[in-house]
Formats: structure tokens, C-alpha cells, sequence
């Protein structure tokens, strides 16, 4: 029987199945394509984001590859990313091709087993003991037995229909094309947006050699059985641009649209959901992997524990009560930024307004922390930010193992055999391997012996 099977090696399978691999428990991925997919898709890396990937020395090859930007946009508006308290404050601009394949080089430096070509077509429960379950995934390979089945499976999850988990949310309103092109004529900005009183285009320089068109026009939608086209893009761009920029020699067309949907639970037995399984929203803000990561790196730990019998199952639904409100949030700003990019009058005037408070130091700050992950706090408080030790290192790197830390100037034992333990002066403070408090010296010296347990 296997640990846990990831459906999915997409951004969010992918890093989940390091978490769990770093914290010594057995993932096989099931992945429908044979091969990683050629199309570029997500454009950008969150502050967050990259100190996740920092605190698992996995950032190196990430900053190597892709392009640090000191901003980001809100509704096509200016968001400036250079004050926020972090070691990163940039988006790095790297496509989510090359994302994914960093991350599954990793996985498989770690010793994730990652099947390609099988499909999850369907899952029951099964149990092992009177007092265990376990779900057996059906698959275009035959049927695989595991103590828990994570869908990671993108927005159109099989695994969160099989389980009978209900997706609410809101319908699209808008259906945006887009195409990775080359132009003959280019725009002289390498990310330009434009709002026209007909719908919305942007041309966005990623990557030397090509560049992403995004066009929709306002209140229009396109039914998903539809085929869309290389023409359909050129036409729609010049309606709403007036010119279509010479593009030619298409290397991917796809779609989307401003549907905000959420899984009304993460969790429902002994089947998690997370990234676009858990939630799909439109791309404004770039918000979607980066999310997926974070629910991943959410998660990972508290699954590794109590697969390995160190905790509870109760630890599991914790994963709910802490991304729900996280991804929540996100189809809200996402929503919000939807409505900021119809045409007409009154939104000129909103935005003319909104852009104005953005001009402020303030409320660059708060929206900007929002969209970057940077201020979600899961009840103890913010995550820790990054500081240099006196040894020379930095508080992050000790984070690499995937174990929690305990950052104390005193002599007292600890109780923890898989924790690590840095003398340090300043308050004490244990540290989850998310990088967020899990016990702070108001807590009592008592609750640090709970809130070790796991890790006795
Ligand atoms: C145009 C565009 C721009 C975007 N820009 C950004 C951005 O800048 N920043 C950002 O953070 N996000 C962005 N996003 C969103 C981002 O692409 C998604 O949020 C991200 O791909 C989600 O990752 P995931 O791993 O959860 O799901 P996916 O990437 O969808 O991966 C799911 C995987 O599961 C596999 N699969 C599906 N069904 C099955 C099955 N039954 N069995 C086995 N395997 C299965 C699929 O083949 C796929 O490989 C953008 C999206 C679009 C469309």
C-alpha cells in the first residue's frame, strides 16, 4: 500500500511530493500527460513563494532562470514590491514550464516516484483494519491502494468530483484569449496593458523571442465547447487594440476566463485537495501557482506526521482551517480586480480613485502584501521573516531539513529529538517548518512540550 498518492505533477503535486519525501514519507505521483507540457502558462514568482523555496535550498536554479521585477500590477494598476520586508521583494519572472520542471528535477533528486500517462479515472474506501481505511485510486493502469489520495489535479479536479466535494463560487463573466506569439511589431513597453472602452489587452515580454497576448472583450464569453484559434486571438486583438502587432508563428493558444470557484472543504476523509483542485480564479495578480505552493507547503509537513503516526488526523483538518480563508481571499481580490477592468465611466472614476490611494505608501503595502502571500498568518501570527545569526548563517537555512526550529538562549532540555535548536538571544520561539509560529514565550513554557510532540 502507498503513503499518499499525489494525482497530478503540476506546480502543486510537485512540491508536495518534496515535502513529504524531505519528512521521509513515500509519494507516487500519477500524472495524465506523458510529457511535461511545452506551453509556458504562469508567468511569475511571489515573494513568498521564493522564500519557500529558499527555506528547502531549493531558490538557486529559480533565480538563475528567471528575472526579478521591483513590481507587480493590481486590476492593470502599478503595485511596487521593492519596500515589502522580505530578502526577495521582486516577482521573479520565470514561466511555469520551466518552474515545473525545476521542481520535478528536485523531486526526483529526492526520490519521488512520478508516473507518467496514468490517469485517476476514480477512488473508493476501502478498509484495512477495524479501525483504518484507505482509499484505492482507480487509474487507466489499474487500481493503486494508498492511506491517502491528494488531488493536485487542477481546476477541473477529478479527484474533488469523485469525493463529492461541492466547487461554489461565481460564473465567468468575461473570456480572455491568449497566445504566446511572435510580432513583427512590438510594442516599445516589454509589459504593456491596456484597458480600451472595448475590453482589455496586454502584450507581456516573458522571455527573449516571443511574447504573451492577452485580449478579452468586456462581457463576453466564449462556451467552452467552442475551439478557439490562432485567427480568433488575431481578430479579437485588433477589435479591441486596433492592430494585432504582426504576430505570427504561434507556439500556444489557450483561454481563460474570471470563474471564481472554491472547494467548500480541503478535506474530506482521507482525500486533500490543493492549488487550482482547491480553487480557480482568474489570473490577474499571477496569485494561482503561487497559492498552489503554499497550500502544498501547508501541508506537506502536517501530512508527513500523521502518516507517520506522530500526530493526530485532526492535524489534517487544521490544513483546511488555515488555506480556506487564504484561497478565499484570493477569488475575492481577483473578483474585485475583475470588476475594476470593465469599461466605462464609473470604473474610469473608481479606478482614477483606487489608483490614487495605490500612490500611497500604505496601500501599496497592504495590497501588495495580500497579493504576495506575505502577510498570511495561521493564528500565532505572520510567517518569520529571515534574519542572519551570529554563527554566520541565516534562520532560513536551518529550515532546509523540513524540521521545525526552536530558536532559544536558554539551558532548558528541549523535548523534541527532531527539532532543531539554535541558541539565540531574543524571545523564544518554535518554528513550523512552514516557516510560521507554532509557540511563542506568551504560550508557556507547558505549551511548548505539546506543540513539540510531534517531533518527540
Ligand atoms: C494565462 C495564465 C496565466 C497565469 N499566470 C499566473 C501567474 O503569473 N502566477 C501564478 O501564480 N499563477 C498564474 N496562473 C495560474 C497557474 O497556471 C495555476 O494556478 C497553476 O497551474 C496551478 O497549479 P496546479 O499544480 O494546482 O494545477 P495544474 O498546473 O493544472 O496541474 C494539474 C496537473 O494534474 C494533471 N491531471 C489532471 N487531471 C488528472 C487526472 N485525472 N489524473 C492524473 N493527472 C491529472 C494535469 O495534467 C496537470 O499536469 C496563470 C494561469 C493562466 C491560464
Amino acid at each position: 500500500m502507498e503513503d499518499v498518492v499525489i494525482a497530478g505533477a503540476g506546480p502543486t503535486g510537485l512540491m508536495l511530493a518534496c515535502e513529504l519525501r524531505l519528512a521521509g514519507v513515500d509519494a507516487l505521483v500519477l500524472e495524465r500527460l506523458t510529457e511535461p507540457t511545452p506551453d509556458s502558462r504562469a508567468g511569475g514568482l511571489h515573494p513568498r513563494s521564493l522564500e519557500v523555496l529558499d527555506q528547502r535550498g531549493m531558490l538557486d536554479p529559480f533565480l538563475a532562470e528567471g528575472r526579478p521585477l521591483p513590481g507587480t500590477r493590481f486590476a492593470g494598476l502599478p503595485l511596487d514590491l521593492s519596500g515589502l520586508p522580505t530578502r526577495y521583494p521582486f516577482l521573479l519572472v520565470i514561466v511555469q514550464r520551466r518552474i515545473e520542471r525545476l521542481l520535478e528535477a528536485r523531486a526526483r533528486e529526492l526520490g519521488v516516484r512520478i508516473r507518467r500517462g496514468v490517469e485517476v479515472t476514480g477512488l473508493h474506501t476501502e478498509p484495512v483494519s477495524a479501525a483504518a481505511e484507505s482509499v484505492v485510486v482507480e487509474t487507466t493502469a489499474g487500481p493503486v491502494q494508498a492511506r491517502y489520495l491528494v488531488g493536485c489535479d487542477g481546476g477541473r479536479s477529478v479527484v474533488r468530483r469523485l469525493a463529492g466535494i461541492d466547487f461554489p463560487g461565481t460564473p465567468a463573466t468575461t473570456t480572455s484569449i491568449l497566445g504566446d506569439v511572435e510580432l513583427t511589431d512590438p510594442p516599445a513597453e516589454r509589459f504593456l496593458l491596456q484597458r480600451t472602452p472595448r475590453g482589455n489587452f496586454s502584450v507581456l515580454g516573458f522571455e527573449e523571442g516571443w511574447r504573451r497576448v492577452i485580449v478579452d472583450e468586456a462581457g463576453s464569453t466564449v462556451a467552452d465547447s467552442t475551439a478557439i484559434g490562432f485567427e480568433d486571438l488575431r481578430a479579437m486583438l485588433v477589435r479591441v487594440a486596433g492592430t494585432d502587432f504582426g504576430m505570427h508563428s504561434p507556439r500556444w493558444i489557450s483561454r481563460f476566463t474570471d470563474a471564481a470557484r472554491q472547494a467548500a472543504r480541503y478535506r474530506s476523509g482521507r482525500v486533500l485537495l490543493a492549488g487550482d483542485a482547491a480553487h480557480v480564479h482568474s489570473p490577474a495578480g499571477g496569485q494561482g501557482l503561487n497559492t498552489g505552493l503554499q497550500d502544498a507547503f501547508n501541508l506537506g509537513w502536517k501530512l508527513a506526521l500523521v502518516v507517520r503516526g506522530s500526530a493526530d488526523e485532526e492535524l489534517l483538518d487544521t490544513y483546511h482551517e488555515e488555506r480556506h480563508p487564504v484561497g478565499a481571499r484570493v477569488l475575492s481580490n481577483t473578483r474585485a480586480q475583475s470588476a475594476m477592468s470593465a469599461p466605462g465611466a464609473h470604473v474610469d472614476a473608481l479606478r482614477a480613485h483606487v489608483g490614487d490611494m495605490l500612490a500611497t505608501p500604505d496601500a501599496n503595502r497592504k495590497i501588495a502584501m495580500m497579493i504576495t502571500g506575505l502577510d498570511v498568518s495561521y493564528g500565532l501570527g505572520p510567517r518569520v521573516t529571515d534574519r542572519d545569526l551570529p554563527d554566520g548563517t541565516r534562520l532560513f537555512e536551518h529550515l532546509r531539513t523540513g524540521r521545525p526550529i526552536l530558536v532559544d538562549a536558554s539551558d532548558e532540555p528541549v523535548d523534541g529529538r527532531l527539532v532543531t535548536e539554535l541558541k539565540a538571544s531574543g524571545e523564544p520561539l518554535l518554528i513550523r517548518p512552514d516557516g510560521h509560529p507554532a509557540w511563542d514565550a506568551s504560550l508557556g513554557r507547558e505549551a511548548l512540550s505539546t506543540a513539540l510532540r510531534p517531533w518527540r
